[in-house]
Formats: C-alpha cells, structure tokens, sequence
C-alpha cells in the first residue's frame, strides 16, 4: 500500500501537471509584436537563439554579454530578422554595478519593460572534482545567481508598471544534485529557492508579475559541448528549439517549463520516487575515466 501511494501520487502529480501544462499551449507571435524585452547571455548560445527567435517576432530587444564584437553581430542579425528595434550594451555580470545599468539603459530607451530573460552563466568551470576553490564559487555565484536577483530587483518598477515576465534559464543540475559541477548546481539551486519564494510574495501582495523557471537538459551550445561532451554520453538538444521553448514559455506566463521535456520529466519523477536510483543512473551516465583530477 505504501509503495502503491509513493508511486500512485507522482504519477497522478506528473498527469495533471501535464494537463495544466499542455492545456495553456496558446502561443501565438501576436503576444510578443512590439514587446520590450532585454536578454541577458545573448552573444552565443541558447541566449543568441532567443534574440533571433524575438526578433522575427518585431520585438524591441536589449541584449547584453560582454563581448562587444559578437553582440554587434548579434544585434546586426536581429534587425535584418525583423526586431521593431536591437541595441546592446557589454559588460561583465560579474561587476555588482553592471545589472542596474543594463536595467537603466532600457528604461532610459524604452521608458519600460515588458520581458526580462535572464539567461548568462559566468564560465562553465568544466566538469571537475570539487577542487575546495571557495573564491570561485563567490565569483559563480555573483554571476550566476547575484547579478540575476539585482537584475530583477532594478526591474522590478518597470515590470510591475506593464505587468510583465520574467524569465530565469535555470538548469536541471538546480533540480537534482549531479556529480562534477558542485559549484555551478548551487548557483541553479539558489535561481530556484529564491523565484520560488518571490512568485508566492508577488502572488500574496497581488503583483501581477509572473516567474517562468526554465529547467534545461544537455543542449548543443558550443560552450556546453566543449565543456561536457567528452564525459556525458548522449545527444544534445537543439538549442535553436530550446530558445523557442523558453520564449512561449515566457510569453504564456508558465510557472516552469522542461526542455527536452519527456526526459527532464521523467527524471524529475524519479528523483521523487526513487532518489537513490536516479542517482545511480546518473553516475554511470558519466565516463569518469575522461575527467582530469
Ligand atoms: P553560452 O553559450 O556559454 O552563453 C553564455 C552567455 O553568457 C554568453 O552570451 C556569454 O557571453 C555570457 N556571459 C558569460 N560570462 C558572462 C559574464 N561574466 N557577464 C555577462 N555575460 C556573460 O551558454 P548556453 O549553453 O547558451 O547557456 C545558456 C543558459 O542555459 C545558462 O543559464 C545555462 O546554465 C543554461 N543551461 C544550458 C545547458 C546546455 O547544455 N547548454 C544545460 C542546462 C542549462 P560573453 O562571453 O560574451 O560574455
């Protein structure tokens, strides 16, 4: 009976969040047509992806990344796409000033904001032992969780004025614990605990702001594969469709999405109901003799 109950209601738990979830599959371009929106991450990768997606979609975009040469092409690409308008601004999240200042340059150009992607990670570490290098997880988590709370924080004005999104690109290493990234995992969990409790208070004080939690599996970004694929064993997503995830997601004002979903979701179910077996699998899903000590 109680193994019955421990996976009956998982089970039930995964069909009607399937239910909710695929009920408000709406999407339409419509609901982005003249949106400002600033994309954080956006001169490679998966944020790159969601400029373009936006783009054709006659959005008003603000990117943002370090490197400058990339982001002009970036921006270059997106007007040619379509976007109703494409600036950028460059510089490290990993500078306590820089979010405000990004948040200031689109109130300065826009007067508001109706989107905030929240989606740079710092610098993968690389697939490693916990090397007890303290300094560079205070570092990970400036970029990886501080700067996005400042982000949110100095948007808040704005987004409670047009009543908009945000949307956080978190991973599946902040939803189950995986070997090898310790410092990159906590980052994610910290994006995790604190949306969550942010979305209950925007809820409870009536804030009609909502908070899309992305939770991504192994995507074919360059820097990912660089970083993992000689010790993960698998395919990659693709990130141009992982980018249009995130964006409806977003744009329908889901409390969380899954990308790819059937596998994220699956493994989420089992780390519910049989913990200690997910965690095995996982560890001999990694070829560990690969990795440097
Ligand atoms: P990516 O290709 O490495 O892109 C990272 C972006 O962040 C780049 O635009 C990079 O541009 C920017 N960035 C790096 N350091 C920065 C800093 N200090 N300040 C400001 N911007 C900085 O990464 P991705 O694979 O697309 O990942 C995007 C998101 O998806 C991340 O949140 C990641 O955790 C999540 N995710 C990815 C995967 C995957 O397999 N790819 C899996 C799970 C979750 P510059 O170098 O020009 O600054």
């Amino acid at each position: 009976m109680g193994l019955l109950l421990k996976i009956f209601i998982p089970l039930l738990g995964a069909a009607l969040a399937f239910y909710f979830y695929s009920a408000s599959e709406n999407f339409s371009e419509e609901m982005l047509r003249g949106k400002r929106v600033i994309v954080t991450g956006a001169s490679s990768g998966i944020g790159e992806q969601m400029a373009y997606h936006l783009a054709r979609m006659e959005t008003h975009l603000l990117l943002t990344a370090r490197t400058e040469a990339k982001l002009q092409k970036v921006v270059k690409r997106c007007l040619e796409l379509g976007a109703a308008s494409a600036q950028y601004i460059s510089g490290s999240m990993d500078d306590p000033s820089f979010p405000e200042v990004v948040v200031k340059e689109a109130e300065n150009s826009w007067g508001g904001l109706d989107m905030l992607i929240l989606n740079h990670i710092g610098y993968y570490i690389g697939f490693q032992y916990f090397n007890g290098n303290i300094e560079e997880i205070r570092k990970l988590m400036e970029t990886n969780f501080l700067s996005y709370v400042a982000m949110t924080t100095s948007a808040l004005p704005m987004l409670k004025e047009s009543e908009g999104s945000i949307v956080v690109v978190s991973s599946l290493a902040g939803k189950a614990g995986s070997p090898f990234v310790a410092p990159y995992s906590a980052s994610k969990f910290a994006l995790e605990g604190f949306y969550n409790s942010l979305r209950h208070e925007f809820i409870i004080d009536k804030i009609n702001i909502s908070i899309t939690l992305c939770i991504l599996g192994y995507i074919n970004t360059e820097s990912a594969m660089q970083a993992v694929s000689h010790v993960i064993q698998g395919t990659p997503a693709p990130k141009e469709e992982c980018a249009l995830e995130i964006i409806k997601s977003g744009a329908l004002r889901q409390r969380e999405m899954y990308y790819p979903p059937w596998v994220l979701r699956g493994t989420l179910l089992l780390r519910d109901i049989a913990p200690e077996f997910l965690d095995s699998i996982i560890r001999s899903s990694y070829r560990v003799e690969n990795l440097k000590r």
